[in-house]
């Protein structure tokens, strides 16, 4: 099979779908991989890591992605880098082909075999798989950072000649992958950490973590793992305490999701006004929209007194990891898809199944 990587086409994107060590992997199981030059610029791969790992370097995305079978990206390629696949090849990232109607055109269009990595269940098996899990480690890490950045406070408790700092109160909304991993963070760091989310199996996990759990009184555990949407009188009694309780919270950092869904707005303009002067909320979920509504995507802004970030990219902002997880999330993935180094999908394999787009994409492979 011929494998095509081309540079990514969404703007800002430093991460690549693979890596030297993936690459490596790839060659051993007899595929040919064909990289365009500058690919892993973003990430901090070189051109001549690649070529060590096997990989063929070429001039253009063209180049790379024309001729392969199966093409691999991380974010969705623009309409153009579309056109230019070969009928019928296999594509591999988070695509996202609802989101946009010229984009799921041009997919069916061609007849490609798309992977939106995003549509993975997620099960046990899946888990090494997981693009969602393993970029949003990254980005709960990276919220927290950027939370102590702004923040005009330490964030351990100091003992110092100067007498004595007391810690900084971090409280995290939504206990999920970049959840924990930003109350882990937090905690490293030194900060007083609390936790929320209306899953009430997060109370363990935010506990083993160091954090507090709080209490808001709503539970809303939904199916598959994931949470369902607050009723109205759910929603009004968690953001009656809530509201209560971020009058004396330092650091606040969102990352609540409902999947399909806009981000819940569980943090009103009103809560904001109640935060003290020099807090900061740092709104991880600003990519579908923000938990907090005084939440600006892709900006910083000064909210009397508040600083409110809605970073977009956060996967993005540490993208050699990042990168390595991803890529090793594909590979997993691609298994799926390649026996003896040729393309052979097993549609009897839930995993792909559910994973293809659109669905009679399956069926339809399946009869050629
Ligand atoms: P997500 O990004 O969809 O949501 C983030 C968090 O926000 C979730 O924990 C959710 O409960 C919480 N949330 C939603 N509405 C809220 C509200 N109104 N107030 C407070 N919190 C709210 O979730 P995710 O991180 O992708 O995954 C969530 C969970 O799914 C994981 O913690 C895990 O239990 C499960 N999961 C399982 C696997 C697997 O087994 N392969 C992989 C990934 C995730």
């Amino acid at each position: 099979v011929t494998i095509g990587v081309a540079r990514e086409t969404a703007v800002g994107e430093q991460r690549v779908a693979l890596t030297p060590e993936t690459c490596r992997k790839f060659v051993a199981a007899g595929a040919q991989v064909r990289v365009e030059r500058g690919l892993g610029a973003g990430a901090h791969i070189s051109d001549a890591a690649f070529a060590e790992a096997g990989a063929t370097l070429v001039d253009d995305a063209a180049a790379a992605v024309s001729g392969a079978a199966l093409v691999l990206c991380v974010r969705p390629p623009d309409a153009s880098r579309l056109q230019s696949l070969d009928a019928g090849a296999a594509v591999i990232g988070v695509l996202q082909p609802d989101a946009d109607g010229a984009r799921g055109e041009a997919i069916t269009a061609r007849g490609l075999l798309a992977f939106p990595l995003e549509r993975l269940p997620r099960t046990t098996r899946a888990q090494a798989m997981d693009v969602l899990s393993s970029q949003a480690g990254m980005a709960g890490y990276k919220a927290v950072l950027i939370g102590a950045q702004l923040a005009p406070r330490f964030f351990p408790m100091l003992t110092t000649a100067a007498g004595t700092i007391r810690p900084s109160k971090v409280l995290v909304i939504g206990a999920g992958v970049a959840g924990l991993q930003a109350i882990a963070t937090a905690k490293r760091l030194g900060a007083q950490v609390e936790g929320f989310d209306v899953r009430p199996e997060t109370r363990e996990q935010i506990e083993s973590l160091g954090g507090r759990f709080l209490e808001l009184g709503v539970s809303a555990a939904g199916e598959g793992g994931y949470a369902r949407a607050l009723t109205d009188d759910e929603r009004a009694e968690q953001q009656r305490r809530l509201g209560e309780h971020l009058k004396s919270v330092d650091v606040l950092v969102c990352t609540a999701a409902v999947p399909g869904r806009p981000a819940p707005k569980i943090v009103t303009a009103a809560m904001v006004a109640g935060m003290r002067p020099g807090s900061v909320i740092v709104d991880l979920a600003a990519e579908s929209g923000g938990n907090c509504e005084a939440t600006r995507p892709g900006e910083t802004s000064d909210v009397d007194g508040v600083t409110v970030a809605g970073p977009l990219d956060l996967a993005s902002m540490g993208a050699t990891h990042a990168s390595e997880m991803f890529a090793r999330n594909v590979f997993n993935f691609a298994q799926l898809l390649l026996v003896e180094g040729a393309l052979a999908p097993d549609w009897n394999d839930e995993l792909l199944a559910k994973t293809v787009w659109p669905a009679r994409a399956a069926a339809e492979h399946a009869a050629t």
